[in-house]
C-alpha cells in the first residue's frame, strides 16, 4: 500500500484486463480508489476468472504500449 497513489494492474494471466485503482470498476464491484491490497476477498478477473494474484503493475510491462491498455480498457467499458 502506498500513500494516496493509485496505480493501473494489469492481469497477467489474460493480458486483457486492466484494473484501474482510482476509479475502480464498478461494474465488478471494484469500489473507487480501491487498491489492489484491498480487493474485496474472492476478487476474480471478470475476463479470465485470475485472482488478484495474477495482478501486475502497468509500469513493469514497458512492452505494453499505452494503445493497447488504452484498447483494453475500451473493451472492458464497452457492453459488447
Ligand atoms: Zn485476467
Amino acid at each position: 500500500m502506498h500513500d494516496g497513489i493509485f496505480d493501473f494492474y494489469f492481469c497477467d494471466r489474460c493480458r486483457a484486463y486492466v484494473l484501474d485503482e482510482r476509479n475502480g470498476d464498478l461494474q465488478f464491484g471494484v469500489t473507487r480508489q480501491t487498491t489492489v491490497q484491498s480487493l474485496p476477498q474472492g476478487w476474480t478477473c471478470p475476463v479470465c476468472g485470475g485472482t488478484a494474484a495474477d495482478l501486475r503493475p502497468v509500469t513493469m510491462f514497458d512492452h505494453i504500449s499505452q494503445a493497447e491498455i488504452a484498447k483494453a480498457l475500451f473493451q472492458i467499458k464497452t457492453p459488447a
